[in-house]
């Protein structure tokens, strides 16, 4: 099953947490690769936080949902997450955004990201993977959902790190 993954750091070495975010996935049993887009600087939400820097990956897995978001969860736990306050800064963030034609709606998870939609910075590098990808729900294109979505500062920064 296609997987795709939102990436966001705005603490420490965003550079860095991307590089080992990829790493570690890539390391993940049941993952068979990944291949990252590039990665954009957006101005935050939420309280007043430092840039961050966003990226997405596609990833091709067997594993079902909630392993897989356990499996991000202990790579963000690696990169020295402390979860404060809601939408705070942090050094990695990593969603599940799509995982196959699936949609799950429970209370720790719900696929599509139910956010994708309304941002901009995760449509824009989300766009470079799979920009004819229909959105389950949305009955739309990740292109579509991108030209549609509320304007925002979103500026390529660079290639992924590796
Ligand atoms: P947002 O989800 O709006 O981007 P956030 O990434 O800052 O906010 P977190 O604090 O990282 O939110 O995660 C809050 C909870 O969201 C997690 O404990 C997780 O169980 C839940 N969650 C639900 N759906 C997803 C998903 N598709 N990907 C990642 N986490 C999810
Ligand atoms: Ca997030
Ligand atoms: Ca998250």
């Amino acid at each position: 099953m296609r997987a795709f993954l939102g990436v966001g750091s705005n603490e420490g070495d965003r550079w860095g947490h991307l590089a080992r975010a990829l790493r570690a996935l890539r390391a993940v049993p049941g993952v068979a690769w990944v291949r990252p887009s590039s990665v954009w600087e957006t101005a935050p939400v939420g309280p007043p936080q430092p840039p961050y820097l966003n990226a997405a990956l596609e990833a091709e897995t067997g594993l079902e949902a909630p392993v897989l978001l356990r499996a991000m969860q202990e790579i963000e736990a690696a990169a020295g997450r402390v979860r404060r306050e809601r939408w705070g800064p942090r050094t990695l963030d990593l969603d599940l955004l799509l995982l196959g034609d699936e949609t799950v709606d429970e209370p720790g998870l719900r696929v599509p990201h139910p956010e994708l939609a309304r941002r901009a910075f995760v449509l824009r590098p989300l766009a470079e993977l799979c920009p004819e990808r229909m959105v389950p729900g949305a009955g739309r294109s990740v292109a579509a959902l991108l030209a549609a979505c509320p304007p925002q500062e979103v500026r390529l920064a660079g290639d992924y790190p590796r």
